[in-house]
């Protein structure tokens, strides 16, 4: 298993639309492995294939982060793997939360979403699954399921708020990758 290394807003990769996956092989399953190494490191609760550079519809969910009534399998293994998940329906009721997110380092933001949604997916066996998800788990899958699609939460922003985001993480990284080529 190997830890991965996080893309960061701006990076035209992020923005890509993630290809489906034809056939859940070993090749697949290492890179899922991958994928939960890096979640347990970062200690959150999901995270997107696209975001580590792997461009295919893939996210992961750490279950221990949400309470058992929000529809996360029980009895399952702590790294919940949805491969080609499709939301095929939301509640009309949205509910707004502060969302954090790996490819936008220290920048919170506020993203009203539907409180509840179902997911169709297929597990690490191929077998596909459905699940009805609420609340933190809810926002989660519909977080993770935006990053496939090359969205990302500053999106969700009036576009003078999403152009200063922006700007601040251009600065952002410029100061970190000077900070890592300085002796
Ligand atoms: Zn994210």
């Amino acid at each position: 298993m190997a830890r991965l290394k996080l893309l960061h807003e701006p990076d035209p990769r992020l923005r890509r639309v993630s290809v489906a996956v034809t056939n859940v092989d070993n090749a697949v399953r290492q890179e899922l492995a991958d994928m939960k190494e890096t979640l347990e490191h970062l200690e959150g609760l999901g995270l997107a294939a696209p975001q580590v550079d792997i461009l295919r519809r893939m996210i992961i969910c750490d279950t221990k982060n949400f309470p058992t009534d929000e529809g996360v399998p029980s009895g399952g293994p702590r790294f919940l793997v949805m491969i080609n998940p499709k939301i095929t329906s939301r509640s009309s009721e949205q509910t707004t939360l502060e969302e954090g997110c790996f490819s936008l380092p220290d920048t919170p933001v506020a993203v009203a979403r539907p409180e509840t949604c179902k997911v169709t997916f297929l597990n690490e066996d191929g077998a596909t699954q459905t699940l009805q998800a609420r609340g933190l788990f809810a926002k989660c899958v519909q977080h993770e399921v935006d990053h496939l699609d090359g969205v990302l939460t500053i999106d969700y922003l009036s576009p003078l708020k999403k152009e200063l985001t922006l700007e601040k993480l251009i600065k952002l990284k410029r100061k970190s990758s000077t900070t890592l080529s300085s002796p």
